[in-house]
């Protein structure tokens, strides 16, 4: 390969994901993880169960892949014909693997089974290839090198996938990584996406690391690329090029790479003992199901109020009068003091919105509402709801961050 990176293909093999059953996430889980092998995705392709269309789809991997990863269609039955395509492709003969056929028998033996002879084909195996055990199921997968090619088969199921991969291909495909990728994304709220890109110029320009700039809707994401030739040697210039993005950045970088800001902001409330209530009009945000989805949501909210209509928001506590004066601050205000005088929180979130357009706010005006044991304040944002559930909660994760305790 010379330096060269290694140019790979995917096939996902199945007939449920051309009738759009189910979503190719297998292809996902491994293109995700290719940058870091050094090893450049070229194509993804689908094909369902037929011989004849999987030989076509695998010849062409064939002739221009240096690697072809395969998912699917090693199972038992008549209809999984990927180790058959794969051997037919090649010209070899498939034979059982009387290693292979033990493990196979001892795995049914284990749950009380008789093997059925249709297992049978799982224990089979081409000259070229050799088996990829697969302890999260019975289709071991095969790993295939020959004529300076090299294709991997594995089971279709994600469990399986991710067991087998994890295991066996990552280990053996980072043996012969000719360089690394080390990624991370720094997760920035409020800064436009011009506006941060001017702060990084002269890294958006530079090669190694690269910087991307991508307007996400809880903010800016900054994704920081190290290519080098040892994860060692990556993580040290990953770590001189976060010192600058923080410097440069200092108290807009909310997060990195799979944080969330409904996390960042439900581990703070639990850490400093505090509970949130949230009463939302149709126009506000999408906050209570958002934290409602973190898994220790029960250790700090308390709940959430949908106020779609005015008869529901008085129910909900909130004076009739201040609602009689339309969306604003001072209604904002109100909801957050009713949901946290009604659900006994700490702190307590209202938010809504209006259509009317304004030369500040063309999308509408999202009004939001903190309260607390002091009182309340308010600030506004333009209209659009998934902005809005990201603006209310880095208002909110500051004013944590500013709370003592
Ligand atoms: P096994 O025989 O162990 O079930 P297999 O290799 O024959 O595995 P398939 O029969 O093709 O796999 O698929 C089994 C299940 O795995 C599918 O019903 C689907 O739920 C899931 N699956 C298969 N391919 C994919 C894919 N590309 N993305 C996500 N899920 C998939």
């Amino acid at each position: 390969m010379d330096g060269e990176h290694l140019q790979a293909e995917i096939i996902s093999i199945g007939t449920e994901l051309l009738l759009g059953e189910i979503t190719d996430t297998n292809a996902a889980y491994i293109a995700g993880r290719l940058p870091f092998l050094g090893i450049d995705l070229y194509w993804i392709s689908q094909v369902g169960d037929n011989k004849a269309r999987i030989i076509e789809i695998l010849q062409r991997a064939w002739n221009r892949s240096d690697i072809i990863f395969i998912t699917g269609g090693l199972g038992p039955t008549a209809d999984d014909v990927t180790r058959e395509s794969i051997a037919e492709m090649l010209g070899e003969e498939m034979k059982i693997d009387p290693d292979l056929e033990k493990t196979l028998r001892e795995r049914f033996g284990r749950y009380g089974f008789d093997m059925p002879l249709s297992n049978m084909k799982q224990a089979t195996i081409i000259p070229s290839a050799q088996s990829i055990p697969n302890p999260a199921g019975t289709a071991p997968g095969w790993w295939v090198e020959k004529d300076g090619r090299t294709l991997i088969t594995m089971p279709g199921p994600p469990r399986e996938l991710n067991v087998v991969w994890q295991e066996t291909v990552q280990p053996r495909l980072e043996e012969r990584a000719e360089s690394v990728l080390v990624t991370r994304t720094f997760k920035t709220f409020g800064y436009s996406e011009g506006g941060a890109g001017e702060m990084v110029a002269d890294m958006l320009a530079a090669s190694n690391p690269t910087l991307g700039i991508y307007a996400k809707p809880d903010g800016i994401h900054l994704r920081l690329a190290v290519k080098a030739e040892s994860v060692e040697e990556a993580e040290e210039m990953l770590a001189e090029s976060d010192r600058r993005i923080r410097e440069i950045m200092a108290g807009h970088i909310w997060g990195v790479d799979d944080d969330t800001l409904e996390a960042i902001v439900g581990s703070l409330l639990i850490k400093k003992g505090l509970t949130l209530a949230v009463m939302e009009d149709s126009h506000g945000g999408n906050l209570a199901p958002a934290l409602n989805d973190i898994p220790e949501s029960k250790l700090f909210l308390k709940g959430g109020l949908l106020a779609g209509t005015d008869l529901s928001m008085i129910a909900f506590g909130v004076n009739p009068d201040i609602i009689n004066n339309g969306p604003g601050d001072e209604l904002a205000c109100a909801m957050a003091e009713s949901a946290r005088n009604l659900l006994g929180s700490d702190i307590g979130i209202g938010t809504v919105g209006t259509d009317e357009v304004t030369r500040d706010n063309p999308m509408g005006t999202t009004y939001i509402g903190i309260a607390d044991a002091l009182g309340s304040r308010a600030v506004s944002r333009p209209r659009r709801r998934q902005y809005v559930t990201a603006t209310i909660l880095f208002e909110l994760r500051e004013s944590l961050l500013n709370k003592s305790g």
